[in-house]
């Protein structure tokens, strides 16, 4: 196993800031170009094959903006690997002694509005997000048969219609789809079980609606240990589930262990893709 970067990262940030001042913790044009530099130069790196995975580090969004790039990793992943479709999936893997069962839990919508979540969950999303998974699982995990739950949108599932209708008319049509699938699909269950019912180890991963169910359950379970992992690329890529915390930047303060973590998760997928591979 070889581990490769930031050493060799910096060549290029020298590279391109060479006539800037850079100063730690603070955003701006060059540290943009620098960050936005970095991720190409590993993209390009995995799509060549030279290395089986990406661990990114947190970047200041506006500031990679400012550089000309796509606001987010995520999306600048997607463009420079010409991905499709991805997932975001938070994962702890519950390592770190004890039988912690892992928690997984894919978000289907992401960074938008609450007010869009109902037109954005529709029943193509939920079953291509949970094919997404499923494969993933499969492939990375080396699960054969994963246990996948689908997290409800409304309170109690709707009560039979009582509290809204997405779970008749937009799961139904999605589990329906999904029905012939290799592998194992329950729901919709309640928000307010789901999650209980899968850190305990009855599902493999949750695929929650929206950002807020789905992160508020894995962020209060999870203590920090996050790993943050995109599926559906043509390689593994993580990255730990915090900020910049420009706050504390040179303070010698920063916790590395969601690092730490999305590190060992990455060099983990990576050799389950490559024996599946
Ligand atoms: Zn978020």
């Amino acid at each position: 196993m070889r581990v490769t970067g930031p050493v060799e990262c910096a060549a290029d940030f020298r590279e391109m800031c060479r006539y800037e001042a850079l100063e730690g913790g603070v955003a701006g044009l060059a540290p943009g170009r620098a960050a936005g530099l970095a991720i190409q130069r590993a993209v390009r790196w995995a799509l060549a094959g030279d290395v089986d995975a990406v661990v990114t580090a947190p970047v200041h969004k506006p500031a990679l903006e400012e550089a000309g790039y796509h606001p987010g990793h995520t999306e600048m992943l997607m463009a420079l690997s010409a991905a499709p479709r991805v997932g975001m999936l938070m994962c702890d893997e519950g390592s770190g002694g004890g039988d912690r069962p892992a928690k997984r839990v894919l978000l289907a919508t992401t960074h938008i509005p609450l007010a869009s979540v109902p037109d954005a969950v529709t029943a193509e999303l939920l079953s291509s997000q949970t094919r997404l998974l499923a494969a993933a699982l499969r492939s990375d995990w080396g699960i054969p048969v994963p246990r996948i739950a689908l997290c409800a949108l409304n309170p109690h599932a709707s009560d039979e219609g009582l509290f809204g209708s997405e779970e008749r008319d937009v799961y139904g049509p999605a589990l329906a789809s999904l029905a012939d699938a290799p592998w194992s699909l329950t729901g919709p269950v309640p928000a307010d079980t789901v999650f209980g019912r899968a850190f305990a180890g009855e599902f493999d991963a949750v695929v929650a609606p929206y950002h807020d169910v789905g992160m508020a359950a894995f962020k209060t379970a999870a203590f920090g240990r996050g790993v943050n992992v995109t599926i559906g690329l043509p390689f593994v890529r993580t990255s730990p589930d915090h900020g910049t915390a420009f706050d504390i930047a040179g303070r010698g303060v920063a916790d590395p262990s969601s690092m730490v973590e999305a590190i060992g998760l990455a060099i983990r997928l990576a050799r389950g893709r490559r024996r599946v591979g």
